[in-house]
């Protein structure tokens, strides 16, 4: 495969490079587990809300025939409404960008203010597709090494964007994968250390007890807030991700999306889930309460677990992390394993599941400890 790769006229930046890979249950080897891998809320939609959606995706279905709406003005409507109530910061629907995933509106991002000869900044350990949709468009990676607790003191934050001058800065908070939250004055002092765009990614906000960088916008017109429906919401398969920022700046993302973009389909599930947003956001307690259950079984079987605020956390150390999650798998629960990421050697990521999945992991764990 792989050379039959490397006959192929592929761009010399992307010799040698893998694609993201977190092993998926069910598929590619792994058999039926318990998966705790990939951040995903555990609970499913309930059989009301699967009709709702089931109607208003019929409905669009007998329009499928035309184009759908490229600009997504209803949905852009309601995903300003919804950031509005969660935040208390009004929200025109021309400040909210939506795309297949907020995979997709990164990438639009580093299309429209990033690409070939520019630099993208990022505070590691951190989201592993950060580098690789910048240097995907072309941009140069600057992997900035957070402290040993993971932690992104002020200084080496506006050090790093004074010395590197990105046009891109990502921060992640609650950072992907070490659940470990940075304030809103890191965030301001970045902003006003750089001339380039600072992108905060704020996937799992809605299990944070922090503030949103969304209440910033208004004072910084180069802050970009992306979120996603795939974590808290529990719309993963749906691929629905968006983005506030001031007009301008998704004036800038229109310049380079594809027309047509986010499918009638994708739209009107997205639409319906915003409507049931209570119903879909109230999981989040129970995943909190789980996750804090992991925390502190996982602490009493003598191991360590980065302070966290997301639905996930890192457990460690350990001399064979790898080891660990063949051990975990054998016992029939699906771990991350990023040991081999700078800055995570030891660790092991697992997010919280429901409570039968989390009994299992932890007792899972327990015999191996
Ligand atoms: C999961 C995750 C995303 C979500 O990506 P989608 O494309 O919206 O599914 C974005 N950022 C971070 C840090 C994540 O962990």
């Amino acid at each position: 495969m792989t050379g039959a790769l490397n006959a192929l006229p592929v761009r010399d930046d992307l010799r040698g490079r893998s694609p993201y890979g977190a092993p998926q249950a069910g598929r590619a080897g792994v058999g039926t587990v318990v998966q705790l891998n990939v951040n995903e809320n555990p609970h499913a939609p309930s059989a009301s809300f699967v009709a709702d959606l089931a109607r208003a995706v019929g409905e669009a279905a007998a329009t499928l025939n035309r184009y759908p709406d490229r600009e997504a003005v209803a949905l852009r409507t309601d995903l300003a409404a919804y950031l509005s109530g969660r935040t208390g910061v009004p929200l025109a629907s021309e400040q909210v960008w939506a795309a297949n995933g907020s995979n997709e509106v990164l990438q639009q991002v580093c299309q429209a203010f990033g690409g070939p000869g520019r630099t993208a900044l990022g505070f590691e350990p951190s989201y592993s597709m950060h580098p690789l949709i910048a240097t995907g468009t072309g941009m140069t990676w600057v992997g900035v090494p957070r402290e040993q607790d993971f932690s992104l003191p002020l200084a080496t934050a506006v050090d790093a964007v004074r010395e590197h001058r990105p046009a891109i800065t990502f921060l992640t908070t609650p950072n992907n994968p070490t659940g470990t939250v940075t304030g809103l004055e890191v965030v301001e002092a970045v902003c006003e250390a750089c001339a380039g765009v600072v992108v905060v990614d704020e996937a799992y906000a809605e299990f944070a007890s922090t503030p949103s960088a969304v209440t910033l916008l208004e004072r910084h017109p180069r802050l970009l807030v992306s979120r996603t429906m795939s974590k808290a919401f529990a719309m993963a398969g749906a691929r629905l991700g968006y983005l506030a920022a001031s007009g301008a700046v998704v004036d800038a993302l229109r310049l380079v999306r594809l027309p047509y973009h986010l499918s009638a389909l994708t739209q009107a599930a997205a639409r319906t889930a915003l409507a049931h947003t209570d119903e879909l956001l109230g999981t989040v307690e129970a995943v909190k309460a789980e996750r804090d259950r992991m925390v502190s079984t996982i602490t009493s079987y003598g191991l360590q677990v980065v302070p966290t605020e997301a639905n996930f956390l890192l457990f460690g150390p350990f001399d064979d992390p790898a080891a660990t999650w063949q051990a975990l798998l054998d016992r029939g629960v699906l771990v991350r394993d990023l040991s081999s990421s700078p800055g995570l050697a030891g660790w092991l990521r697992v997010n919280a599941g429901t409570t039968d999945e989390t009994s299992l992991f932890l007792s899972a764990l327990k015999d191996l400890t």
